[in-house]
């Protein structure tokens, strides 16, 4: 096979993409990936008719934003929603369950939790381990009853997730309860033994996020002096080394963002990064702050150059994520093609928002407190959450969204779901779905 194919998995196993036909391999040449080594490896999507001709190709890397599940899990269900009008499931839930945190980042987008004042009718945090996994066991039963039974478990706090008391319970719970696979997403300052092991047991991805990458830019972006960056280097050291002990599948990413104080520490971090084993490197650009435009912090030569040189550190083992465009520190979620974005919003149902005992539309900053996109408050009734979906109460919900969305925070997600929609309305033949893996 040549460096430049691209292999194809999906439900009939593994092919190869050759002159825009699906072709199947000869036994010797099946090579075996892991779910892990997939993920790494993963280009984006191919979508194919029964024939195994090329209906459409989408290219872009995505290590960390699907995983576990894969960008064909989204594809198949807006596919059997145009072609056979299946209801839609809850892929994945992102959970805010916890209000306080150690760190004051600069740039928090949740005021470190201090966005929720405690005491307020819309306080909700008050979440005993039963309480949560009943909500948990609502949102696995709507899933499963809708066709699909592994609903990803995203916990990132509003706060530091660390600090939620029943954390490794919780993630023992949900894996075998219900099938739900933690990502637990952390600067990992206060995870203890129990969170790790209860990860390394049964979760799916541990994301830790450095606010800075470098000792100085650690502390200046964290604010505060107890936690520092080599603190989070050896906790990340010992973690791998755990994993690699029992032989575990978790898949282990650091994120860091776009800072002018990175221009010459770019390339030395991601080296120490890969050097520790730990699989993703993701470097992100940062929301543009608000009164700001993408103009106004041009990414600087010296980290462009940087950064580039950073992209050679990615091989089969270890995928480095950047920014599809090296130009500005910010990006924004405006919606600038209204022309390709859907209708109607996928994206509060495939990956609604709990935070506290709230269901939400989705994550934007400014929306996400409003009781207004509140789908609705778990209060431990049996089946709450088919009311919270219904249709009348997501349009209600929605207002008029994604019209009256001036932004959009899943973006990509909506736009995905949106352009299989069309091609499935398109073309009257039974389409494939696999994921491009290189
Ligand atoms: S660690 Fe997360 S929640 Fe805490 S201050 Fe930083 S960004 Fe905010
Ligand atoms: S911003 Fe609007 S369109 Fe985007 S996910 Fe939220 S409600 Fe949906």
């Amino acid at each position: 096979m040549d460096k430049d194919d691209f292999y194809l998995i999906g439900e009939k196993g593994i092919r190869k993409l050759n002159s825009g036909k699906a072709e199947d391999l000869i036994e010797e040449d099946i090579p075996k990936f892991t779910k892990k080594q997939i993920s790494l490896r993963s280009h984006g999507l191919a979508v194919t008719d029964k024939e195994g001709n090329l209906m459409k190709l989408l290219k872009k890397q995505y290590a960390q934003h699907f995983y576990p599940l894969s960008i064909v899990d989204y594809a198949k269900v807006s596919y059997n929603y145009a072609r056979f009008g299946n209801e839609i499931p809850i892929l994945s839930i992102d959970s805010h369950d916890t209000i306080t945190c150690d760190f004051s980042c600069q740039d928090c987008l949740s005021g470190a939790g201090r966005n929720i004042p405690l005491k307020s009718d819309n306080y909700n945090f008050d979440l005993p381990l039963n309480f949560y996994l009943n909500i948990l066991r609502e949102i696995s039963e709507y899933s499963s009853k809708r066709g699909f039974d592994h609903v990803r478990f995203e916990q990132s706090g509003e706060g530091n997730p660390d600090l939620y008391p029943h954390r490794a319970e919780l993630i023992k719970n949900a894996k075998k309860k219900f099938g739900m696979e933690s990502v637990y997403v952390t600067t990992g300052s206060k995870m203890n033994e129990d969170i790790t092991n209860a990860l390394i047991e049964n979760g799916a991805f541990l994301r830790v996020s450095f606010p800075g990458i470098d000792p100085r830019s650690y502390e200046l972006y964290s604010h505060q002096s107890k936690y520092q960056f080599e603190d989070s280097l050896k906790k990340l050291e010992k973690i791998v080394n755990q994993r690699e002990k029992e032989k575990s599948n978790l898949l282990i990413g650091v994120r860091a963002a776009l800072r002018p104080e990175h221009e010459s520490f770019y390339f030395h971090f991601a080296q120490q990064i890969k050097d520790l084993g730990v699989d993703v490197l993701q470097i992100v650009k940062i929301l543009v702050p608000e009164g700001q435009n993408l103009d106004s912090s041009p990414l600087s030569k010296p980290s462009k150059n940087q950064l580039e040189k950073v992209n050679e550190l990615s091989d089969n083992e270890f995928c480095i994520n950047l920014p599809n465009v090296l130009d500005s520190l910010y990006y924004g979620r405006v919606i600038q093609d209204r022309s390709n974005f859907p209708e109607r919003c996928y994206s509060c149902v495939v990956q609604p928002v709990l935070a506290g005992r709230d269901l939400y539309v989705c994550t934007k900053s400014e929306v996400m407190y409003s009781h207004k996109y509140q789908l609705g408050r778990f209060n431990g009734n049996k089946e709450e959450i088919n009311q919270f979906l219904s249709k009348e109460n997501i349009i209600k919900t929605t207002q008029g969204a994604p019209k009256t969305c001036e932004a959009c925070c899943s973006m990509f997600d909506n736009v995905l779901m949106h352009e299989i929609y069309q091609l499935t309305k398109k073309i009257d033949k039974n389409l494939e779905f696999y994921e491009l893996v290189k």
